[in-house]
């Protein structure tokens, strides 16, 4: 379990191969893509105790091996599961929706008793992000045909772990390297593809999604020479400055841009858009697998997150808790960093995290990780300023 005493932030500050739990794999990065823009201006986060307005606890669904996007039989059911995608369930949804749905096409069922035809009633397990963006894809695909959409889940938003996401687009956080397959990391990575596009078409205040300057904070060389999560051609912009005086005091900052999802408006929108495309959603909660199988729709897709473990019995999949304090809005920060944990500003606050704590289920708020958290952005913003 990782714990504050665990986090070593002095071995972090001097290098940041892992920034903020987030594991990039080798590669060079090319000479071209060394800085030679203009300095930037960074509007300094105020960080302090009397501006926190909120602290969160979230449980990420994590499985070694990564997530889960399969199908099975279950009699004359189909049963298809997208599940376990640890810190990044946001950044992955639209691309494993898609990989899940994609399951469903040479499934049939009996119409008469000589004839088969495309299934017309799905139902889904889950109003997280993924329980969401699975039933809008599955509307988009079976709705000439009269398909009707049904989500099942216990929680709807804004009580579910997808709302207290951070929201950052990076497929991070996902698998361990040494348990993934060669066949789930393909997978992967076009998952992550499509959903990138997907997330680059939805930018706008309607759904809360904004593109961010975003600037990794290094102490050494190696930190210049990772991969970001998913492959660097996702990041344009990439731009390596050794320039502390004007980059937040560290010798080696690499920027690229990437996204930022807003949790809150990102899944009311979701919510409206099931809504209209004539979805249904019923509030339940299911006990066991033989619960989920008794309902009378033909294909079921378990997006029930970290409730899988007990729903279906995967003992892979284990939480890895987060913590966020989040401080009062500053519409005037347009940037977001990583480096000893992340900064990422949103129209509700300000979201500072980056805790990983595997196997703990603890939802209560660790005072220790806060003034942890607190701290270390405190520092940051000090070496910011600009020396006398
Ligand atoms: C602190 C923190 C920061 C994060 N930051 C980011 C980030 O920056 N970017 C990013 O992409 N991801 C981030 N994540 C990860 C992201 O939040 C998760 O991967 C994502 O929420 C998983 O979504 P989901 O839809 O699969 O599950 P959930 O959001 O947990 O939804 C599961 C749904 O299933 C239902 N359910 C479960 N069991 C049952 C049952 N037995 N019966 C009926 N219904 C059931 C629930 O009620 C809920 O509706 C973060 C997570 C945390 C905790």
């Amino acid at each position: 379990m990782l714990t504050v005493s665990s986090i070593d932030r002095r071995r972090f500050l001097r290098d940041t191969i892992t920034v903020a739990g987030f594991s990039f794999a080798a590669a060079a990065i090319p000479t071209q893509l060394l800085a030679q823009t203009a300095a930037r201006r960074f509007a300094p986060v105020k960080v302090s105790r009397d501006r926190v307005i909120r602290e969160v606890v979230g449980l990420r669904p994590f499985r070694p091996e990564g997530y889960l996007v399969d199908a099975e039989r279950a009699g004359a059911k189909l049963l298809v599961h997208n599940y376990g995608h640890g810190g990044a369930g946001i950044t992955l949804s639209w691309g494993t929706a898609v990989q899940a749905v994609d399951l469903v096409r040479d499934f049939s069922v009996a119409s008469t008793p000589r004839r088969t035809s495309r299934p017309t009633r799905f139902a889904v397990i889950g109003c997280g992000v993924n329980g969401l963006s699975t039933a809008i894809m599955i509307q988009r695909r079976y709705a000439e045909i009269g398909g009707t959409v049904t989500i099942y889940a216990k929680d709807l938003p804004p009580d579910t772990t997808s709302n207290i996401a951070g929201g950052f687009w990076s497929p991070t956080s996902v698998y361990d390297g040494d348990a993934a397959s060669t066949r789930f990391l393909e997978q992967f990575r076009t998952a992550a593809r499509i959903s990138n596009r997907a997330f680059q078409l939805l930018v706008g205040a309607d759904y809360g999604v904004r593109w961010f300057d975003t600037f990794d904070l290094g102490r050494s060389e190696a930190s210049l020479q990772y991969q970001l999560p998913g492959g660097n051609d996702l990041y344009p912009q990439l731009t390596v400055h050794r320039d502390p005086e004007h980059y937040f005091g560290f010798p080696f900052v690499r920027q690229y841009s990437t996204m930022i999802i807003e949790p809150q408006v990102y899944l009311r929108s979701l919510l409206r858009d099931f809504h209209n495309a004539g979805g249904r959603i019923v509030v339940k909660e299911f006990r066991n697998r033989e619960e989920v199988l008794m309902l009378p729709d033909q294909v079921i897709f378990n997006c029930s997150g970290l409730g899988a473990r007990a729903l279906f019995d995967d003992k892979k999949l284990t939480p890895v808790r987060g913590q966020l304090e989040i401080l009062l809005p500053q519409p005037e920060v347009d940037y977001c960093y990583l480096g000893g944990g992340y900064m990422f500003p949103r129209s509700d606050g300000i979201v500072l995290g980056g805790t990983f704590d595997h196997d703990n289920w603890s939802l209560d708020v660790n005072r220790e990780q806060a003034n942890y958290i607190l701290n270390s952005h405190m520092e940051i913003m000090r070496a910011m300023q600009p020396r006398a």
